[in-house]
C-alpha cells in the first residue's frame, strides 16, 4: 500500500519534471523517456529519494559537498543567520559574515594572497579573475589582452570561462562568441601518449605563447583538470609553472574551484608544491557544498594597482548576490569544521584506502587508465587499452557502470567511459569502503573479466 502511494508520487513528479525542467548539461529528449531519481533529502554521506531508497553520495553532489549532507553545525550557523538576516548588498555596504568568511579565507590560502572578492558560482569567481587581470595591466600602464589556458581545461559555462576553457564537446560551438585565447598541450602523459604533453613540452610551449606578446595570465586548473577528464599534471609542473609566469611578468590564476578545500588531499591543490598565484578562484566546496557562494583571492600587489583615486581605482564589476549572508555563514562554518574535525590531517588514510582498493581494478582488461590526485578519481574505460582503442560511444559504457552503481546504491556520474569518483573528504573509512565495494561490483556486472 505504501509502496503504491510513493509510486503514484514519484509518478507525479516525474511528469512534472519533464512537462517544466530543463536539466543542465542533459540531452532533454532521453531524458524525457527516462524515469528520473528524485531526491527528497540527504543524511550524512547518503542521498534519499523519494521512494526512500539510499544512495552513497559518490560525486559529492557534484563535487561540492564536503562534510556530508544536513550536518548540524552547518545548518545551525545558517538557522542562526536566518535570525538575523539572509542577505544584504555589498555595494556601498559591508556586512558581518562576509567579513569574517574573507578573513577565514586569507588565514587559510597561500601566503600572499590577501584580498577576498565575492560571487555566487565558480564560473563568476573566474569571470572576476579574468577581468581583474586585464584590468591589472590596464592600471599598471601595459597593454595586453590575451590568455594562456590548457587544452581539456574547464571554468566554468559563462562566455568568459568559456573562452578559456578547452573542452571541445562543451565549448566548440561557442567559438564565434568567444575572445581568443591561447590554448597549449595538457601535460598528462595518458592523454598525449606520444610524449607530446609532457611537462617541459608544455612548458615550453608557455613560454612560446608569452614571447609572442600580448599576454596577460595563464589560467590552470592546479594539479588536475577535473571536468576534462580528471587529467592530472605531472609532479613539480604547477611549481614550474609559478616560477616562469613570474620570471616573464605574467599572472598566474589557479582556478580551485574544484579542487579546493581538502579535494587533492591537502587544503589547497596549491599547497601540495610550496605555490601562491596572483589570483586564485573558488568555489563548489566553500560553503560545505550548501550555498552558492565564489571567491576570486588576489596578491596585495594586484590590488594596489586599483588603490588610486580615477575609473582605474574601481574594479566595475559585482553580482546582486556578492557575499550573501546566509552563504557565508554556511561557509564559515564549514571552515570552522575542517578545522575542529582535523580534516586535513585526516586525507592521508582515505587516499591509502582508495590507492589500495583501486589497485585491485588496475589488470582490469578494460580499464586503460586510473588517475588519482587525493580524493578525486578518474577511471578510464577502453574496449582495448592496448590498442588504445575506445568503446563504440554508442554503448555507452561509463553510463552503464554509473548505472548499475546506482542500482547498488552508490550514485556516481561519469564523464564519457571515464568513470569518476569524488567521495566528500569527510567521508568515513566505513562508506569509502562500501563505495569501493559496489564500485567494483558494478564494473564487473558490465564488463566480466
Ligand atoms: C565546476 C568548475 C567551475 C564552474 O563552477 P560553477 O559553480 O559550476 O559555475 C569552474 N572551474 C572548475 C575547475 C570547476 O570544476
Amino acid at each position: 500500500m505504501k509502496c503504491e502511494k510513493s509510486t503514484t508520487r514519484h509518478e507525479r513528479f516525474a511528469t512534472l519534471d519533464r512537462s517544466y525542467l530543463w536539466h543542465p548539461f542533459t540531452a532533454m529528449r532521453r531524458w524525457s523517456r527516462s524515469d528520473p531519481i528524485i531526491i527528497e533529502s540527504g543524511e550524512g554521506f547518503e542521498l534519499i529519494d523519494d521512494h526512500g531508497r539510499r544512495y552513497i553520495d559518490g560525486f559529492s553532489s557534484l563535487w561540492c559537498n564536503l562534510h556530508g549532507h544536513r550536518v548540524r553545525q552547518i545548518d545551525n550557523a545558517i538557522s542562526e543567520q536566518l535570525g538575523k538576516i539572509a542577505h544584504s548588498t555589498l555595494l556601498g555596504l559591508a556586512s558581518i559574515p562576509s567579513i569574517e568568511l574573507a578573513r577565514r579565507l586569507v588565514q587559510v590560502a597561500p601566503a600572499g594572497l590577501t584580498r577576498v572578492f565575492f560571487s555566487d558560482s565558480g564560473a563568476t569567481a573566474v569571470e572576476v579573475a579574468l577581468k581583474l587581470a586585464f584590468q591589472y595591466f590596464h592600471n599598471t600602464g601595459r597593454k595586453a589582452r590575451r590568455f594562456i589556458a590548457l587544452k581539456e581545461g574547464y571554468h566554468g559555462d559563462t562566455i568568459g570561462a568559456v573562452s578559456v576553457g578547452g573542452v571541445e564537446t562543451f565549448h566548440a560551438l561557442f567559438k564565434p562568441l568567444l575572445f581568443e585565447t591561447t590554448f597549449v598541450d595538457c601535460p598528462n602523459s595518458f592523454y598525449h601518449p606520444a610524449g607530446g604533453g609532457s611537462a617541459p613540452v608544455v612548458l615550453s610551449q608557455v613560454e612560446a605563447a608569452i614571447d609572442a606578446g600580448d599576454c596577460c595570465a595563464v589560467i590552470i586548473e592546479p594539479l588536475i583538470q577535473a571536468a576534462g577528464g580528471m587529467l592530472t599534471h605531472p609532479t613539480g609542473f604547477l611549481s614550474a609553472l609559478r616560477k616562469l609566469t613570474r620570471d616573464r611578468g605574467v599572472l598566474l590564476i589557479a582556478d580551485e574551484v574544484a579542487t579546493g578545500f581538502c579535494r587533492t588531499g591537502s587544503m589547497f591543490a596549491c599547497d601540495r608544491e610550496n605555490v601562491c598565484p596572483d589570483i586564485m578562484c573558488l568555489g563548489k566546496g566553500l560553503t560545505g557544498g550548501y550555498l552558492p557562494v565564489a571567491a576570486t583571492l588576489a596578491s596585495e600587489e594586484l590590488y594596489g594597482a586599483f588603490y588610486r583615486d580615477g575609473p582605474a581605482g574601481t574594479f566595475f564589476h559585482g553580482h546582486t548576490f556578492t557575499g550573501n549572508a546566509l552563504g557565508c555563514a554556511a561557509a564559515v562554518a564549514s571552515m570552522d569544521l575542517i578545522e575542529s574535525s582535523g580534516l586535513v590531517a585526516s586525507l592521508d588514510a582515505k587516499c591509502a584506502l582508495l590507492e589500495q582498493r583501486l589497485a585491485r581494478l588496475a589488470n582490469h582488461p578494460n580499464i586503460a587508465d586510473i588517475r588519482r590526485c587525493g580524493l578525486m578519481v578518474g577511471i578510464d574505460f577502453m574496449m582495448d587499452p592496448a590498442a588504445r582503442a575506445p568503446f563504440d560511444p554508442s554503448l555507452r559504457i561509463g553510463e552503464q557502470i554509473c548505472r548499475r552503481a546506482t542500482d547498488m546504491g552508490l550514485m556516481i556520474r561519469p564523464l564519457d567511459d571515464i568513470v569518476v569518483l569524488m567521495p566528500a573528504p569527510a567521508m568515513d573509512l566505513d562508506t569509502m569502503t562500501r563505495m569501493m565495494d559496489i564500485l567494483e561490483a558494478a564494473i564487473h556486472d558490465q564488463l566480466p573479466r
